[in-house]
């Protein structure tokens, strides 16, 4: 972790919790906090299913802000079960997911559908959470680095250094996601370490100061702490353990 860059934590909820179940996980949330309230120097958010949006959104109170788990690229359109930038700006979000790897494992989400969406969250002005990471096969077969600069490549075509300086990256091994088996610190640093070279090399160095990298993948309060200490490591997303209001409050009080 970065002084210059703010530590964020964003809980992704996939298909869990209905409207009312988000309205008690805040209560119960703002009750864990207690008094010392949000960590003073953390950023904090939830993605939530799309139905749930506006009853997440009263966490802002709180100072948690709102993330959709997806946005289509189009303005409107005959896109069934897609939102648009706009939608999710309307419900109350201030950013989304973007290529999360369960959207590319089961519903065919690619390098160039994540261009297309974050160009689209870009001129929105949502925060995008652009996530990649490799699968095992690629990792035992040496492919990690091979493979997180082609998503790399892919995801940011055509876009400029000004836009990737708005970016939050999220690095999430799909096979420490949800698995219970973390990657070591090293394994993150690595890969944090070797995006953020990546991007230096395509956009200039001056780029990367602001862009936050976060790792996902199996992250709990026991080991948040140690992932974040290392020195690429700008955040986490999590999925398992942001569902409980205890574990999501100890996450932001990681320090
Ligand atoms: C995720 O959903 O992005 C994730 C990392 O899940 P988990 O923390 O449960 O591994």
């Amino acid at each position: 972790m970065n002084e210059s860059r703010t530590p964020l934590i964003i809980g992704n909820w996939k298909m869990h919790k209905t409207a009312a179940e988000a309205r008690s996980f805040f209560a119960d949330l703002a009750r864990e906090l207690g008094s010392a309230g949000m960590p003073a120097d953390v950023e904090a958010g939830i993605a939530p299913p799309a139905t749930a949006l506006h009853a997440a959104a009263e966490g802002q109170t709180l100072g948690v802000r709102v993330y959709g788990q997806n946005v289509h690229w189009a303005t409107h359109g005959a896109y069934t079960g897609e939102l648009s930038a706009a939608m999710l700006t309307e419900a109350g979000a201030a950013g989304a997911l973007i290529g999360h790897s369960e959207r590319r494992q089961y519903f065919g989400e690619t390098d160039a559908t994540v261009n297309q969406r974050l160009k689209a969250a870009l001129a929105a002005d949502l925060q995008a959470v652009v996530c990649i990471g490799e699968r095992l096969e690629d990792r035992k077969s040496n492919q990690t680095l091979d493979v997180i600069a082609r998503q790399l490549d892919g995801a940011l075509a055509d876009l400029e250094a000004a836009a990737v300086a708005r970016l939050v990256l999220a690095y999430e091994p799909v096979w420490a996601i949800g698995t219970g088996e973390t990657a070591t610190p090293d394994q993150a640093q690595e890969v944090h370490s070797f995006i953020r070279t990546h991007l230096a090399l395509r956009f200039g160095a001056e780029t990367l100061a602001a862009v936050r990298i976060l790792y996902g993948g199996s992250v709990t309060p026991e080991n948040v702490a140690i992932l974040l200490a290392q020195p690429d490591v700008d955040g986490a997303l999590v999925g398992g353990a942001s569902l409980d209001a205890g574990k999501f409050a100890k996450l932001l009080h990681f320090r």
